[in-house]
Parts: C-alpha cells; sequence; structure tokens
C-alpha cells in the first residue's frame, strides 16, 4: 500500500479562539507536517510577517491569481479575500505530509468537496460568545469596528459546527492542545479510498 499518501487537518472557528497559539502548540508533535500560508488582502496586523502569517498581496494580485486558478480555494471574510494556493499543499501532500489549514467555514467546504477523503476538520471556538469577545477586546490588535464583525461572523460560523468532524473548545489552553494532538494524530492514518481499493486486493492477493 502507498503509505506515502498525506492528509489534510483542517481547523476553523472564530478569529481570537486561539487556532494560532494551539497550531504553535502542536506543530512539533505532530510529525511531518505543512503549514498552509494562506494568501490575504487584508492588512497586516501589528506583529505580522509575510510569509509567516500570510501572504500579504493587493486586491489587483489575488483577482490576478483567482483567474489564474492558483487557487485550491478561496472566500471573502470580513470584507477581505482569504486564499490556498494550491501548488504547496499539492507537493506537501504528494511528499505523504499532513497539510494543516487555518480557513474559515466557506473555505472548509471547499476543501472537503475537493479533498474529501483525506480530511479531518476540526472547529475551535471559546466556550462562550462573551468570552470571545472578552479574547477579542484583549488583544487589541483591531479596531473597534473590526472586532464587531468578527463578533458577528463568529454567531454565524458556530451555526455550521455540524459540519465538522470534531469541535474543541479552547478553554485550557494545555488542555485544547492535547486534544487536537490526538485529533492529528488519528488524521494522518486516514486512507485515500483509491488507497483502500488497492489495500483490499493486495490482500486478498497473498
Ligand atoms: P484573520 O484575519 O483573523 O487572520 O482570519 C480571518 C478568517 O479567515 C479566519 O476565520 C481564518 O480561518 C480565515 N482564513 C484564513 N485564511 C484563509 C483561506 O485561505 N481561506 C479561507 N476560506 N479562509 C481563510
Amino acid at each position: 500500500m502507498n503509505t506515502k499518501s498525506g492528509a489534510v487537518l483542517v481547523l476553523s472557528g472564530p478569529s481570537g479562539a486561539g487556532k494560532s497559539s494551539l497550531i504553535n502548540k502542536i506543530i512539533d508533535d505532530i510529525g511531518d507536517c505543512y503549514f498552509s500560508i494562506s494568501t490575504t488582502t487584508r492588512p497586516m496586523r501589528q506583529g505580522e510577517k509575510e510569509g509567516v502569517h500570510y501572504h500579504f498581496v493587493t486586491h489587483e494580485e489575488f483577482v490576478k491569481d483567482i483567474e489564474e486558478d492558483h487557487f485550491l480555494e478561496y472566500a471573502t471574510v470580513h470584507g477581505n479575500y482569504y486564499g490556498t494556493s494550491l501548488k504547496p499543499v499539492r507537493d506537501a501532500l504528494h511528499d505523504g505530509k499532513l497539510v494543516l489549514f487555518d480557513i474559515d467555514v466557506q473555505g472548509n467546504d471547499a476543501v472537503k468537496n475537493r479533498l474529501g477523503d483525506i480530511t479531518t476538520s476540526v472547529f475551535i471556538t471559546t466556550p462562550s460568545l462573551s468570552e470571545l469577545q472578552r479574547r477579542l477586546q484583549s488583544r487589541s490588535t483591531d479596531s473597534q469596528e473590526v472586532i464587531e464583525k468578527r463578533i458577528k461572523m463568529s454567531r454565524k460560523e458556530v451555526q455550521r459546527i455540524s459540519e465538522y468532524d470534531y469541535l474543541v473548545i479552547n478553554d485550557n489552553l494545555d488542555e485544547a492542545a492535547e486534544v487536537l494532538r490526538l485529533i492529528a494524530k488519528a488524521a494522518r492514518m486516514k486512507i485515500p479510498s483509491t488507497d483502500i481499493n488497492q489495500f483490499v486486493q493486495e490482500w486478498e492477493d497473498i
């Protein structure tokens, strides 16, 4: 059986739920993986770096990439474009890596449609809406207007939790990270349907 097949782990959830902190906490413990760096038209936040947190581009550059079919998926979130470039993902999967995506509910939908049989999805959120509000306010990287947009969006996003395989409540960072580590390890074991057919055939022939 082809043991070099990669797998996909989609992480979604409201901004401020702690996705980035959780990813940083588990990334060294989950084996060979590739964190997909999205492209966005949103302005860079304080502390963010080009090519580390996102590829920051202009609206025109993003539209050109859409026209040239460079994206696995893209969506408009909080009024800005966000997209996942296809090529690095394809390469990482080919190398047998676990590909991690931090994308929204629309992105999860698109990835599921294209890579469903190797995709595991997790929705990460705070224990409550008021806790999310508190975290966004204390983060102080966004204006009040942006915070309000994010809160509004998060109320819509939680309505779609049932589209995910797992729900992780990030109340305690260490505990949530431990759960996510287990999910990531299991995600890697997902077998593409083509490999299952091959495995059954070989198993019967031996
Ligand atoms: P933020 O501006 O807080 O970094 O991200 C806002 C939202 O955009 C988050 O929910 C994040 O998961 C989502 N997002 C980031 N990159 C992508 C992407 O490439 N595609 C999609 N669909 N959503 C993304």
